[in-house]
């Protein structure tokens, strides 16, 4: 049976390391419209009171609601209409007792009126109501109806999005009315892939006797994007010692974080290790976990520095459960998790090692509204078919199990519009 190594981090505590290297970069002021999905490094102020006028909610008439008090079927009340203000318009004529403005959507209010009657509540309804005509109203209206305020969105001046926000598709709508057609947010984290082995080839390559495609780097460049990073995907480096410090020293000149994959066995050929040792520093090399318990964390120069197994559902978990955080860190994100539901395990299974695991499955709704989590497809880390089917991590703790039918799993939703 086999037993945790005594080397091996627990995945809290390694994460906990992971995230004590990454801090916020630095601030970049950019495009508004290149902000989506970042976090804003400073507040954003409102040039303008937003809207800048009172205007109308309604296409109708702008009145005095006083004048509608005693308004009934019986007694209807008549006005004059003035006057007619387009949206865009500049009112002309201030409303007095026993008049009114037809009004648009949008307009500003004439001077004198309080209120907006909707155009289905008046005799305008079915024709009439142009300037120099009277029109009828049956009933009293709530002061202050269908108008909407100055500055009742935010006031000049005033903080619209504060700093740490993240900005979503309506922030950019908000960005847009206050005028900040640039925003301060945190910079985007460079992240290089480095993918090693002698046994790789670029997808556009047909391999070889003993060869396979290079699946890992694009992969892992595409969780780098997802999470809101740049990536450059260096060449494969073949396994021998010195290309992998050249390798490395190159990456840690370009890059805020260095991923590789591969080479992290005690195969003869894995030189990730003694090339991290050589060039900078190495934090761990083993995580109580699986897949993918040769996890390498350390630091050449200012990059920090991530090597993950060569297997690609290892190295697709090890990006999900260390470099995501971090990238979501480096941004300016607070919430660093993906959301966690419980569920109860289709079919029981057993745990035959101490690791934890993280299996890649389905999590859905039953019936009765309970969350059910399946694992419909091979686990084999060599395979990501259940890693592009499934829609969570589902997780078994740290310690040997034997995990029953309808038990209890904590799992986490990294695909919330596939639920
Ligand atoms: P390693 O960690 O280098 O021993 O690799 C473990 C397994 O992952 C081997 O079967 C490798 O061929 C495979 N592998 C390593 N790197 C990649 C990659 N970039 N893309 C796909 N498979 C890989
Ligand atoms: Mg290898």
């Amino acid at each position: 049976m086999a037993k945790s190594d005594k080397n091996s981090l627990s995945y809290e505590e390694a994460l906990a390391k992971v995230l004590a290297y990454g801090e916020p970069l630095e601030a970049e002021e950019v495009h508004f419209m290149d902000a989506l999905g970042r976090v804003l490094a400073e507040d954003a102020l409102s040039d303008i009171d937003v809207s800048p006028f009172d205007n109308s909610a309604m296409d109708g008439f702008a009145i005095i609601a006083k004048d509608l008090e005693k308004a009934s079927a019986d007694y209807p009340v008549s006005l004059e209409v003035k006057e007619l203000i387009p949206a865009g318009g500049v009112p002309q004529i201030t409303v007095e007792p026993g008049s009114c403005a037809r009004i648009m959507t949008g307009a500003a209010m004439p001077e004198g009126a309080d209120t907006v009657i909707k155009i289905e509540q008046t005799s305008a309804f079915s024709g009439g109501g142009n300037v120099g005509e009277t029109i009828e109203i049956s009933a009293p209206i709530e002061l202050g109806a269908n108008v909407r305020y100055a500055g009742e969105e935010v006031k000049a001046g005033e903080v619209v999005l504060p700093k740490g926000e993240v900005v979503d598709v309506a922030a950019i709508g908000l960005l847009a009315a206050t005028g900040n057609t640039t925003v301060k947010v945190h910079r985007r984290p460079v992240v290089g892939i480095v993918s090693t082995g002698s046994e790789l080839v670029e997808p556009h390559e047909k391999p070889g006797k003993g060869q396979i495609r290079n699946s890992n780097s694009y992969a892992n460049a595409s969780q780098a994007v997802d999470s809101g990073a740049r990536t450059i995907i260096y060449p494969i480096v073949e396994d021998s010692y010195e290309a992998t410090v050249e390798a490395f020293k190159q990456a840690s000149e370009e890059c805020d974080i260095i991923v590789t994959s591969g080479g992290v066995s005690v195969g003869d050929f894995d030189f990730v290790k003694p090339a991290l040792e050589s060039l900078g520093t190495l934090e761990f090399a083993k995580v109580n976990m699986r897949p993918g318990n040769p996890q390498t964390m350390g630091r050449i120069g200012n990059a920090f520095f991530f090597g993950l197994p060569g297997n690609p559902s290892s190295c697709y978990v090890g990006f999900e459960a260390f470099l995501r955080p971090l990238i979501l860190k480096m941004l300016g994100h607070k919430d660093l998790k993906r959301p966690v539901v419980h569920a109860r395990l289709e079919k029981g299974m057993s745990k035959r090692q101490a690791r934890k695991y993280f299996l890649r499955g389905n999590v859905s709704k039953d019936a009765q509204g309970n969350w059910v989590a399946r694992l419909p497809y091979s686990q084999s880390s060599a395979l990501l078919t259940a890693a592009h089917y499934g829609n969570a991590f589902v997780i078994l703790p740290e310690g040997e199990a034997k995990i029953e039918a309808g038990q209890d799993v904590e799992c986490w939703l990294l695909r919330i519009d596939e639920i």
